[in-house]
């Protein structure tokens, strides 16, 4: 029997698992300068919990949910997106309260049911910022900021940030109206999907990717134009907030989020460096949906960041961070049998200086063990025979250099500080 990875899943392997947590980590870090802190979410929840928020004729509900049944009998789902369980655990443990902004963070992978094409995994990975309480339009335009200079600092190229309101309750469905009766006139050029849709869910045609629906769509009225002056007015802010800090965006009034929940703001970062999965990181505000899930009434505004397209986008870059410490510092060799011991207690007290080290313990020959040093990619490999353990001291052989040196084992922050500034070709 052979084990396969499941279809549209990945195994992330040395080296990009690396730079991947890096890319991790540096998101992290913009999220706490923006003063954001991160909840570790479960990966699965009730499945209702989605269906509720993300919207019943949604292509994520309707199709590619893992559903699962628990012991008990309760449907579950494999989390689908962040934003639903993020907004859950914030009313379960009260952090989304009436009165008061809270910034809440999180990150790690998601998981739906798509046809695999490149850029597009059935679990793939999601970086997500939301803010609770706050309906000011400045909110929007600095979450926005945060991610637009992330993209400026990082160079990613072809970036473009589109920006588009939903309106409100108050004036979406006079919209929808219009909307459906447009799509109506144009039925026989949509495609069965638009078609659908225009039952359902006819903002999501304007989403439509299919070329033979496109003209249609481009010439569909646009929200914006049906926008109360409530609506109008927390637009303007935004766009006026993004032209003071200077973040360039362009209006698309066919950008409606895929899921049912966002109102006014929808923003979606796309770059045309990514064929036809063009977005790698989007957002909007969802002012109904905390009190939709059972919480007080407050609004809210969040994004998510995919990080396999960042990823990607980060390497056409060339701006990936690296890790810059070898993998393995130093790998250690019993010359005989007797001095296993002695190479055990290197090994611990280096790893106490923050070196890493590793032990070569199944090689018998010397040959072998310069091999296997190099395969760990290795810095120096060290070696301890009778001589080594009597004078307390080790060889170290410096494998880029050639050069070899016996030097004190102990203290071992001596011997940690030698290995860190090197000895060079010199000596
Ligand atoms: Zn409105
Ligand atoms: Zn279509």
């Amino acid at each position: 029997m052979k084990y396969q990875a499941p279809r549209g899943v990945k195994d992330l392997l040395p080296p990009e698992s690396e730079t991947f947590r890096l890319l991790e980590e540096e998101i992290s870090a913009l999220f706490a300068l923006s003063g954001f802190r991160e909840v570790r979410l479960p990966i699965f929840e009730s499945a209702a919990l989605f269906s509720r928020s993300i919207g019943e004729s949604t292509d994520i509900v309707e199709k590619e949910m893992y559903l699962f049944e628990g012991k008990g009998g309760e449907r579950l789902a494999l989390r689908p997106e962040g934003t639903a369980s993020l907004l859950r655990a914030a009313i379960e443990h009260r952090l989304a309260e009436p009165g008061r902004t809270t910034r809440l963070s999180y990150q790690g992978p998601m998981f739906r049911h798509e046809r695999p094409q490149a850029g597009r995994l059935r679990q793939f990975h999601q970086a997500g910022a939301e803010i609770l309480g706050t309906n000011d339009p400045d909110t929007d335009a600095d979450l926005i900021a945060m991610v637009s200079r992330y993209a400026e600092k990082t160079r990613i190229p072809g970036s473009t940030l589109l920006i588009n309101s939903m309106g409100c309750e108050a004036c979406r469905p006079a919209y929808r109206t219009r909307l459906v009766a447009y799509l109506e006139d144009h039925k026989n050029t949509l495609c069965e999907t638009c078609l659908r849709r225009t039952a359902t869910n006819p903002l999501r045609v304007l989403d439509c990717k299919v070329e033979g629906c496109q003209a249609v769509l481009e010439a569909a009225p646009p929200l914006t134009e049906f926008l109360c002056a409530s609506s109008r007015d927390h637009f303007d802010s935004v766009c006026r907030g993004l032209a003071d800090q200077s973040i360039p965006y362009t209006l698309s009034h066919r950008l409606v989020r895929g899921l049912d929940y966002y109102t006014e703001t929808a923003f979606e970062w796309v770059s045309d460096a990514l064929g036809s999965q063009s977005t790698w990181a989007a957002g909007g505000r969802y002012n109904g949906l905390v009190s939709s899930l059972g919480g007080p009434d407050i609004p809210g505004v969040g994004l998510a960041i995919g990080i396999e397209r960042l990823h990607l986008l980060r390497e056409k870059a060339a701006t990936l961070p690296l890790p810059t410490d070898p993998p393995v510092m130093i790998a250690l060799h019993p010359l005989d049998e007797a001095s296993r011991g002695y190479i055990h207690r290197i090994l611990s007290s280096l790893r106490e200086e923050n070196i890493s080290a590793v032990g070569l313990f199944g090689q018998s020959r010397l040959k072998k063990a310069f091999v296997s040093a190099e395969r760990e990619k290795a810095r120096y490999i060290g070696l301890a025979g009778e001589d080594e353990r009597e004078s307390n001291t080790l060889t170290i052989k410096d494998l880029a250099t050639g050069v070899q040196k016996t030097v004190p084992a102990f203290p071992a922050a001596s011997l940690a500080d030698l290995l860190r500034t090197g000895w060079g070709a010199e000596s």
